[in-house]
């Protein structure tokens, strides 16, 4: 039909508009809007298919669907974000997954070579993005211990498992009569989805997200051709590769490779006590009190602030901008210096402040951050460790070495805000705490910026 093919044309077009959108953080929320735009259009276009014989069960999944997300949408903090994604992956990996299963059910006595490698692929990758993304979400809430749960010999159980599903692929596409193969394969691939992620550490998962990501998205994509439906091909094409950019780049920006966090748990593991690269000769870090720290802001003119992961903790990015607020109120000029993995997802620190109403101009790259780092009185470190480490430039046996980070260090003095001496998510000492011009300010970082912004208030009137 005309009508369905213009729809899902219309559909197509505002979801590359959308992610284009994405971006930038000024067209970001004009990005979502016009996806979903595009994804209502989808849907009023399939409402028309010939194909339906009733609707009952259409919106009977409509209802159940409102009722499951609805509240997700409304409740779930910003926090909980990344493992909110997981579990809508997991959903639609497990519809698609479904959905092979009833198309190989529908078409088993006659389906063709062709169309059951489709399928048969189909449901493996949807069989384990539904079970791994569920582990994800549980690494993440913490319902699983975040660390990698690792035993000797797992990349060798992987490796075979995965062979197996390769083969199990391989014969029903050669002989698709083969109805109990079919079902090993499939729960072969729920069983490798949960295989797969354990010996991943939760640090890891955004980026085993935005795999699964990739693997929902080719799993649209293949259901699409199964299905002969242009626009789940297109979206699924779309998402697919979306995801995949979305991988790399976050391995990029964290100097890791695929495969180095796919099936680097072993050497995790083994290496834990290197990780923690102690420096002899290091004297203690200079712990500063509120009091004394405000001295510091009453002295400067200029201001980077550098957030990271405790920040998103904490949930300090209000106590933040009101801090932020009272420098500038005084002339102070303060800056946002945004690391690419700083926090636990990608764009996790635009998010958080751009709840907390900071305006995207006074939010900067990295790249574009980094030179004006000497010429600032303080470099605020909210929460942040890894990304501004100064040993990944120097140490080459660091395993942060090679990542680009801010340099913080370079500013005329550093004060930190933090709770210990703990290291980040690397388990990387960092050099930075120990300089003679930084500054530690130990405590809830929310705690601090609220005692900060009090105390600056109280003494500038
Ligand atoms: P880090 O994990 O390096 O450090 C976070 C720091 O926050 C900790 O040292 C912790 O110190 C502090 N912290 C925790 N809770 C609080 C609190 N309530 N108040 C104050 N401080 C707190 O974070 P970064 O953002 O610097 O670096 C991100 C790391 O995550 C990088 O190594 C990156 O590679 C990795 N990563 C990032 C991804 C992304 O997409 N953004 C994806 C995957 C990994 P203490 O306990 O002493 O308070």
């Amino acid at each position: 039909m005309i009508f369905i093919q213009i729809t899902y044309v219309l559909a197509a077009i505002l979801f590359i508009l959308g992610i284009r959108s994405l971006g930038s953080p000024v067209t970001a929320r004009r990005g979502m809007n016009l996806a979903s735009l595009g994804m209502f259009i989808a849907i009023v276009g399939t409402l028309f298919m010939p194909q339906i014989v009733t609707y009952k069960w259409i919106i009977a999944g409509l209802v159940f669907g409102t009722l499951l997300s609805l509240p997700m949408s409304l409740w779930i903090p910003m926090t909980k974000i990344p493992q909110r994604i997981a579990l809508s992956h997991a959903g639609g990996a497990l519809a698609a997954c479904l959905i092979g299963v009833a198309e190989y059910y529908r078409y088993s006595s006659n389906i063709s070579h062709l169309s059951m490698g489709i399928v048969g692929i189909e449901v493996m990758l949807g069989a384990l993005t539904f079970t791994g993304s569920l582990i994800v979400a549980a690494k993440l809430h913490g319902t699983l211990p975040g660390h990698p749960i690792t035993y000797k010999g797992q990349n060798i159980v992987n490796i075979s498992l995965f062979s197996l599903m390769i083969a199990l692929l391989g014969y029903i596409t050669l002989y698709p009569e083969l109805n109990l193969q079919f079902y090993i394969l499939l729960s072969l691939a729920f069983l490798f989805g949960v295989f797969l992620v354990t010996p991943i550490g939760a640090a890891d998962m955004p980026v085993v997200i935005a795999i699964f990501n990739a693997y929902g998205g080719l799993t649209g994509a293949v259901m699409g051709f199964m299905l002969n439906n242009r626009i789940q091909i297109i979206t699924g094409a779309l998402d697919g590769a979306s995801g995949f950019i979305l991988s790399m780049l976050m391995c990029k920006a964290m100097n890791r490779s695929v495969t180095n966090v796919l099936f680097g748990a072993f050497g995790k593991v083994e290496d834990e006590s290197e990780k923690t690269i102690k420096r002899s000769g290091h004297k203690e870090p200079q712990s500063v009190s509120v009091e004394d720290a405000l001295q510091f802001f009453e002295q400067a003119q200029s201001v980077i602030i550098a957030p990271g992961y405790g920040m998103a903790a904490s949930q300090a990015h209000h106590a933040l901008r009101a801090f932020a607020d009272k420098l500038k109120a005084n002339g102070v000029s303060v800056k946002y210096a945004i690391h690419p993995v700083a926090g636990r997802m990608p764009g996790h620190m635009n998010v958080l402040l751009a709840e907390a109403n900071v305006p995207y101009t006074d939010l900067f790259d990295m790249e574009e951050i980094n030179p004006e780092f000497p010429h600032t009185d303080i470099a605020l470190v909210v929460g942040a460790n890894d990304v501004t480490n100064p040993s990944a430039r120097t140490v080459k046996s660091s395993p942060i070495y090679g990542m680009p980070i801010l340099d913080v260090d370079k500013a005329k003095r550093v004060i930190i805000l933090k709770r210990s001496m703990s290291p980040g998510f690397s388990g990387v000492e960092n050099e930075l705490f120990y300089n003679d011009h930084s500054w530690m300010l130990f405590g809830d970082a929310k705690d601090s910026l609220n005692q900060l912004a009090y105390g600056y208030k109280k003494s500038w009137g």
